[in-house]
This record gives structure tokens, C-alpha cells and sequence, in this order.
């Protein structure tokens, strides 16, 4: 059985894969900002569960959990970076500071977690390390275009973790969901910029739309994606990314296909530059 470290396991995703992964015989760190919302969830797991606070931006938080869950359970095997929030609106219409902010949580603080608990997991030349991305961690759409540029950051240091840690026994994924029934849509988590430019009520403004109106319609069972999520760290070899959702595949096969075919349509100018 394995020592899990989960973020943002108060609600949705998170707390799926922490109840999945007791429910599977593991032990688990779930932190969140109020870990006593994860002891109320699930109150039958004392023995196997640590609920710590961890707020993601907030400097020392992750060092002292990580430092908890080793006093308590000797290590990690499995990292889960699943905090996260989104935001719609517009490329332009987004402040600096609205931009700024969901940054902080989807990729500095991600930066933060990794430095605290891949020390614990390179000690042991062993573990896994699964940061969860987004179906827009590979497409951009209209009004989420901040939103992906987080999880196109997360891709990378995802990508480049992978190369980095191999090496040392440690295995590194991204998970990337499509639309998943939980709070991410809610008034509770989704951000929105405060200014709304006009013309682009038919692009961003339809993605606030769809938002506003797709809370709860979601395609996307959190319960099974957090069992996929076990099945696939539990794997010999985890794969570099694990899409999660019918949408997802198509979304990704598009963008893929478009890649391909403006590579093929300007492999002449593009090959043109070189000295
Ligand atoms: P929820 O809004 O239901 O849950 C978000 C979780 O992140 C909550 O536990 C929340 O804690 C936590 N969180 C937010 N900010 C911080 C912070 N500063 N420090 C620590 N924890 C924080 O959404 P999901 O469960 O759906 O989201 C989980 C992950 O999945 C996110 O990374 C999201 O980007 C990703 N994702 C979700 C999709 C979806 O459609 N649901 C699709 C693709 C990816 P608190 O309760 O304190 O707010």
C-alpha cells in the first residue's frame, strides 16, 4: 500500500481521489485551505488519514504539511498537484491582477508543492507524481485563454519534471480532464474578470454564458475519473499525459490534426530560416 499527499482535497476532484484511495487501502494526506472539511467528508478514515492545511500560495504551507505526512507516515509515493481554480473571460478584459491570481494557485503553487515533497520522493529514488491538468492545458478556447495559459505552464513543467525525475525512479504524468461535474463551474471556485469589453460578447462572453449555464450539466463523473487516476499510478509505466473524457479525446485529436496540418502547409518557410 502507498502513502498519498493530495492538494485541494476538500471538494470535487480531490476528495474523490482521497476517498478512492482509502477506499483502496492506502493511506493519504489530504490537505486543503480548511482540512477540516475533508475530516467531516470522511470521517471513518482516521487510521489511514491525515487532513493538514495547505493553502497552495501561501508560503511554508507545503513545507509543513509535507514535513507532517513524513512524521506521520515515514514518506510519499504518490503526489497528487490537483489545487486549482479557473477563470473566464477574455484575453483583454483580464486585469493583471486577475491573471496574476489564478497563476499563483495553478502554477506557482504547484512550483511551491514540487519543491517541498519531491526531496521525500528522490530520498527514496522512487514514487509518482501526478499534476492535474486540463483539457485546456492542450486546446485554448475563447474566454478561457488565461485559464489554459496556466495549464499550458503546468504541461511544461510536467513534460520537463518527467525527463528530470526519471532518472531518479520517480514518475511524473498530466493528467488532463475534459468538463468534470464538480464545484469548478460554481460561483464557489470559477473566477471572472470584472470587465466586460463588448465585442467579445459573441467569444469570451459566450464562454461566461456557457459557464454560467453548464454548472452541474457537466459530461465529465469525478468519482471516475479520480478511479482512473488510481488505475494509471498504479501502472508499470504511467504514460507523459492521461486525457480523461470523450470531449477530451476529440479536442485533442482536432488540435493535434491542426498542428499536423499547418506543419505539412509551411514545412518550406519553416525550414527556410535555417543558416
Ligand atoms: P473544485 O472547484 O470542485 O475544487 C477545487 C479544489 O482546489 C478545492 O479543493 C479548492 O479548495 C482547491 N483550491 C483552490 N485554491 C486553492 C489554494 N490556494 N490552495 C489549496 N487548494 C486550493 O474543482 P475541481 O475538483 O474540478 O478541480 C480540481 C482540479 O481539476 C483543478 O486543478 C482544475 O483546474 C482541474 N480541472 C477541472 C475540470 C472540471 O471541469 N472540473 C476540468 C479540467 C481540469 P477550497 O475548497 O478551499 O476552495
Amino acid at each position: 500500500m502507498s502513502v498519498w499527499f493530495v492538494t485541494g482535497a476538500s471538494r470535487g476532484l480531490g476528495l474523490e481521489i482521497t476517498k478512492a484511495a482509502l477506499a483502496a487501502g492506502h493511506s493519504v494526506v489530504a490537505t486543503a485551505r480548511d482540512p477540516q472539511s475533508i475530516e467531516k467528508a470522511l470521517p471513518d478514515f482516521a487510521d489511514n488519514l491525515l487532513a493538514l492545511p495547505l493553502d497552495v500560495t501561501v508560503p511554508g504551507d507545503a513545507e509543513k504539511a509535507v514535513q507532517s505526512a513524513v512524521a506521520r507516515f515515514g514518506t510519499i509515493d504518490v503526489l497528487v498537484n490537483n489545487a486549482g481554480r479557473g477563470l473566464v473571460g477574455a484575453i483583454e478584459e483580464t486585469s493583471d491582477a486577475e491573471a496574476r491570481s489564478v497563476f499563483d494557485i495553478n502554477v506557482f503553487g504547484l512550483l511551491t508543492v514540487l519543491r517541498a515533497a519531491t526531496p521525500v520522493l528522490r530520498a527514496a529514488r522512487s514514487g509518482r507524481i501526478l499534476n492535474i491538468s486540463s483539457t485546456g492545458g492542450m486546446v485554448a478556447w475563447a474566454g478561457w485563454g488565461v485559464y489554459s495559459a496556466t495549464k499550458f505552464a503546468l504541461e511544461g513543467i510536467t513534460e520537463a519534471l518527467r525527463l528530470e525525475l526519471a532518472p531518479l525512479g520517480i514518475q511524473v504524468t498530466s493528467v488532463q480532464p475534459g468538463p468534470l461535474r464538480t464545484d469548478f463551474l460554481a460561483s464557489s471556485s470559477l473566477g471572472h474578470v470584472s470587465r466586460v469589453i463588448d465585442d467579445y460578447a459573441t467569444t469570451g462572453g459566450a464562454s461566461r454564458d456557457w459557464a454560467a449555464s453548464s454548472h452541474g450539466q457537466q459530461e465529465g463523473d469525478p468519482v471516475k475519473a479520480a478511479h482512473a487516476i488510481l488505475t494509471i499510478a498504479s501502472a508499470a509505466e504511467m504514460p507523459a499525459r492521461l486525457p480523461l473524457g470523450t470531449s477530451t479525446l476529440g479536442d485533442i485529436r482536432t488540435k493535434l490534426a491542426t498542428v499536423g496540418a499547418d506543419l505539412e502547409t509551411w514545412q518550406d518557410l519553416t525550414r527556410s530560416t535555417d543558416v
